[in-house]
């Protein structure tokens, strides 16, 4: 089974990811974590992408491709897998469906979110380059600043300052609309309240997941 996390940034798809990751053990591949863990280690493609992820611009598509299918090579993920942060546009639709197999059942879940709440919620999300995600009110560290996971200062994105948030929204809906409408055609797309707590979110996820799999 392969399922679509769809969002704007800050919806909590990442958070919901990684639960249901856990819940029905399949791997997350998020395209925005692998790009970063190439920036943490400063390899060649981390250095050319630096600027582009930090003004909150797409990098070229062919690196993303290139990540994904390494990272879908590897054995925990050939049962299938979560993603976060792909497709963001239509050649990337295209491209999914040529990496998946017949076989595989896929469904885009759509967590829904609203700009307002997506600018509130990016002003207090914090990370940590072990790619942990909090939130100052909803998700706090145990510690203040401390990543609960491994020890080290967690920080601000800087794609999340707010004039690049802007940006990463307005360019959000210009190309999510069109993701949505090819998985409601081809395959399946529910769509979530994201504006609910976590664990509701959570539950209705799962509650949707159950009713696929009948
Ligand atoms: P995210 O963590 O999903 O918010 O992604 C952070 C940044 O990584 C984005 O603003 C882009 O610069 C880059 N990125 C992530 N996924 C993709 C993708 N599918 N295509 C192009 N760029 C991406």
């Amino acid at each position: 089974m392969i399922l679509v996390f769809l969002g704007p940034p800050g919806s909590g798809k990442g958070t919901q990811s990684d639960m249901v990751s856990e819940k029905i053990s399949l791997p997350v591949v998020a395209t925005g974590e692998l790009l970063r863990h190439e920036q943490n280690i400063g390899s060649r493609v981390g250095k050319k992408i630096a600027k582009l992820m930090d003004a909150g611009s797409l990098v070229p598509d062919i690196l993303v491709y290139r990540l994904l299918k390494k990272r879908t090579k590897q054995p925990d993920a050939q049962k299938g897998f979560l993603i976060d942060g792909f497709p963001r546009r239509q050649e990337q639709f295209k491209h999914l469906v040529k990496l998946i197999k017949k076989s595989d059942q896929i469904c885009a879940i759509n967590v829904e979110v609203s700009d307002q709440e997506v600018k509130k919620r990016i002003g207090d999300r914090r990370v940590c380059d072990c790619g942990a995600a909090y939130h100052l009110k909803y998700k706090p560290t145990k510690k203040p600043g401390i990543c609960d996971e491994c020890g080290k200062k967690v920080y601000i994105r800087n794609d999340d300052k707010p004039t690049v948030v802007t940006k990463r929204l307005k360019d959000y809906h210009q190309r999510s609309q069109p993701i949505l409408n090819y998985f409601d055609k081809h395959y399946k797309l529910i769509t979530i309240n994201g504006e609910q707590s976590i664990n509701q979110v959570f539950a209705d996820i799962m509650k949707a997941i159950k009713q696929l799999k009948k």
